[in-house]
């Protein structure tokens, strides 16, 4: 790759400042957290210099993110320190074995659902719900307050195998796959299930249809309509939703924690997206059945949520950008939730692990936290409804830039 410092630009003069004032913004404590990450060293790594754009490097590091046993160490840890204010649970087991866990705060009756890591090389959601639990835990006034009013389940960890993998699938072949469903036997192979790669994109194999099970004549599908529940991650993160609709009558927000490339920029102008959002998966609910409780603007005014909290003050994180909108994906969580009623809001941070490892890592997560914050704090202060879902297209579109 390019050597960073014959690059050092604009962008990387207004990174830097961003820096500082982020450094100013969010207090000292803060600071010495994030003067220990690489991704904030001064302009040779600003943004998006050696991000590689298009093609995997091969060479990023990524031991800083959290590997499946240290999130359950993790999880065992937060749960402990907050006296039982998180509760951790085994929510399932992915295909390989590996626990899939969810936890739980608050006992309010507006429910929040998040996973993160569907796609195992995009990882910075996990380090952000983490922090988010452990903040949401702790014997604050303000985390009291939000305990009472929203009961928030994370899924830090939502496809384990590829995470442990650094990769976007999960592992599973074919043959695999028909073994856990014998009924599929000789059916096609499912659209989103790809031979060589050994897996599933287990974001396409969602139905909005909870009881759905796999039937031979569906296959292989289209991207353009449901998925199978094929995957035990799937069936999964299905169970926690169902078992939430049971006990709440819905699940108010479901919030996808993705990553995408580093390379995107915000509308025309020359500074890059560290962020892009969507609240559309769905171009006409009637293709799918019967679904009157969507509703498209409950999932806007989530975005908004979350675009207003990444705009306030001094905060380094304002460029957030559209994901592309002329979008139809019943399949994926996002797509499937949204037709049930669900509220939902992608979140791609900028850059997958093979594009740029672990740099900028700590601001990277501090982002996606900080627009959960957003929703959590909308819900709980009860200003959700007032957000006028007309603003959310004047949100800049992301571009593509190289
Ligand atoms: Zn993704």
């Amino acid at each position: 790759m390019t050597d960073s410092g014959t690059l050092a630009t604009a962008d990387a003069r207004s990174a830097v400042k961003r820096q500082l004032r982020l450094l100013i913004a969010l207090g000292a404590a803060l600071a010495l957290t994030i003067t220990l990450l690489p991704g904030l060293q001064p302009a040779a790594e600003a943004f998006p210099i050696e991000s590689h754009c298009g093609t995997e490097t091969g060479n990023t590091s990524v031991e800083g993110f959290i590997s499946h046993d240290q999130l359950g160490r993790d999880l065992e840890r937060i749960e402990r320190s907050s006296q039982g204010r998180v509760e951790v649970e085994e929510a399932g087991r992915s295909f390989n074995d590996r626990e899939i866990w969810t936890a739980t705060v608050g006992h309010g009756d507006q429910v929040m659902l998040v996973q993160s890591d569907i796609h195992g090389n995009e990882k910075h959601g996990t380090i952000a719900l983490l922090n988010l639990l452990s903040t949401l835990g702790n014997n604050s006034k303000r985390s009291a307050e939000i305990r009472e009013k929203i009961t928030l389940v994370a899924v830090p960890m939502m496809n384990p195998d590829g995470s442990e993998l650094d990769q976007r699938r999960n592992d599973m072949s074919w043959e695999d796959t028909v073994s856990l469903h014998p009924q599929l036997e000789g059916a096609p192979r499912a659209w989103y299930h790809n031979a060589r790669l050994n897996g599933f994109d287990v974001n396409r194999d969602f139905n909005p249809d909870l009881d759905y099970t796999p039937q031979a004549e569906d296959l292989p599908g289209t991207s353009a309509g449901v998925g199978f529940y094929l995957t035990p991650a799937a069936q999964t993160v299905r169970d926690v939703y169902a078992g939430l609709e049971d006990e709440f009558g819905n699940v108010d927000v479901f919030v996808d924690l993705h990553n995408q490339a580093p390379c995107y920029r915000e509308g025309d102008n020359d500074h890059y997206s560290p962020l892009s959002i969507s609240g559309r998966f769905i171009s006409d609910p009637d293709d799918h059945g019967d679904w009157p409780e969507f509703d498209e603007d409950d999932s806007l005014r989530a975005n908004l949520a979350v675009y207003d909290a990444l705009q306030q003050g001094n905060s380094p994180f304002g460029k957030v950008t559209l994901y592309p909108q002329n979008i139809n994906l019943p399949g994926t969580a996002l797509g499937s939730f949204s037709l049930r009623g669900s509220a939902v809001v992608l979140f791609e941070t900028s850059g997958q692990t093979q594009h740029i490892g672990q740099k900028r890592m700590g601001m990277l997560a501090k982002q996606v936290e900080t627009g959960l914050g957003g929703i959590v704090d909308a819900l709980t202060d009860g200003t959700f409804d007032d957000l006028d879902p007309e603003r959310y297209d004047d949100i800049p579109p992301r571009r593509w830039a190289n």
